[in-house]
């Protein structure tokens, strides 16, 4: 029976339809990697955001059979009454460890997702009477959090750093909050994080730094953003993905010691909810020293040489290749028909790029979001480019 209510969603829906806004899903039948098997197809694939290409890493998927051989498959509970486990402390103090060069008295919080942890911070930072301060492109999971949190927001444009400060100023609130991604997730872009953090010093702000694009994937080791720059501060509050680069699941967040145990306290995604198998905090053990060894950083040069072929093997005319030295690689086309036409274009000759359209970009921005792991060869990177730069002179838009 169709009642109203239903007849209302099916008219947004349709609405979406008109607009080129409805997604869809594909399902795919192999592990995460370049080659995949999509909707029965075979393609060459640069969407995922499986930077390092360590997804399905022999030695992650072996870790991850130990760690449920050796604790089960479930947690059974939150952290705060049984579900708590040795892997969960174990990697817990990896992480605290891995990013104790840029933090003062460090201390480290395994979260079931990034978006989760997002909430927690932001909420938990910010009470009543706090003002945050939310960089124009943060990432839907921090909106949220903000939305959540009690505190005041303020939204500054893009990479403001004068804007900001003028607003900063005229805080006058007990707690301050400057909330940021570190590499925009969507155009490649790395936030003036040295700038930032200045600011935050003379105004006495907290930092919130999400570096779900950066963890693995910048610094020389990999620690993420804060080892790019070589930043160090007790006001930092570091939020790294671990279903990213790598390449299993969850998040973490890092910070002076007071912090983590305010969020252990007051983190209310982190308290109601139960913890992640522990399975995953014993394979994720692996995957920071796979990161932060030899093979990640061999990775990550392979991202780099990646970016350069990119760069060299394309001839674009009106679409543009965002300037990023990331491995998120987008190219600029405008509207969501070109864009959707272009992935199909792209999709015939067997490369698998998603279009981005509105609401997660602007109006008028749609791209295609290229995205390099470090398990994609240059030639994958040539064959793209090629590709492109031919599909651009066909299309209209
Ligand atoms: C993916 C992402 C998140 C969410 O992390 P999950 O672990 O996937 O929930 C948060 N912030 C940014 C910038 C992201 O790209």
């Amino acid at each position: 029976m169709v009642t109203p209510l239903l007849r209302n969603l099916e008219a947004a829906l349709l609405n979406l339809d008109a607009d080129q806004l409805r997604r869809r899903r594909r399902t795919v039948d192999t592990p995460c990697g370049p080659s995949a098997q999509v909707d029965d197809r075979p393609m060459l694939a640069f969407c995922s955001n499986d930077y390092l290409g360590l997804a399905s890493h022999p030695a992650l998927v072996e870790a991850l059979q130990e760690g449920a051989s050796r604790y089960g498959v479930g947690s059974g509970a939150s952290h705060l009454i049984s579900g708590h486990g040795r892997a969960h402390a174990q990697l817990e103090e990896r992480l605290a460890e891995f990013e104790a060069p840029h933090l003062e008295d460090a201390r480290a919080l395994y979260f079931c997702t990034g978006y989760m942890a997002n909430l927690a911070v932001l909420t938990a930072l910010a009470p009543a009477g706090a003002d945050l301060f939310c960089e124009a492109l943060n990432h839907a999971s921090l909106i949220d959090g903000t939305r959540l949190a009690r505190g005041n927001v303020h939204v500054y444009p893009h990479c403001d750093l004068s804007a900001l400060e003028t607003m900063l100023k005229d805080s006058s609130a007990a707690t301050k909050l400057v909330v940021t991604d570190s590499v925009f997730s969507m155009d490649g872009v790395i936030a003036p994080l040295p700038q930032l953090l200045a600011l935050c010093e003379r105004h006495g702000a907290w930092l919130v730094v999400d570096d779900a694009h950066g963890f693995g994937v910048l610094g020389e080791h990999g620690r993420g953003a804060l080892e790019h720059f070589g930043l160090r501060s007790p006001q930092l509050v570091y939020i790294g993905t671990l279903g990213k680069a790598a390449g299993v699941g969850g998040a973490f967040v890092a910070a002076h010691a007071t912090v983590i145990e305010w969020l252990v306290q007051r983190g209310r995604t982190y308290i109601y909810t139960t913890a992640a198998p522990p399975a995953l905090a014993h394979a994720l053990l692996t995957s920071v020293d796979l990161i932060a060894g030899p093979e990640g950083a061999a990775r990550r040069a392979r991202l780099a040489e990646l970016n350069a072929h990119f760069r060299d093997a394309l001839h674009l005319k009106r679409w543009k290749r965002m300037a990023s030295e990331t491995p998120i690689q987008p190219i600029l086309i405008g509207e969501s028909g070109p864009v959707l036409e272009a992935s199909a274009a792209l999709e015939r000759e067997r490369l698998w790029v998603p279009a981005i359209r509105p609401p997660t970009v602007p109006k008028g921005t749609a791209r295609l979001r290229v995205t390099f792991s470090g398990s994609h060869e240059i030639d994958d990177a040539r064959q793209l480019a090629d590709a492109l730069n031919h599909i651009e002179g066909t299309l209209h838009g």
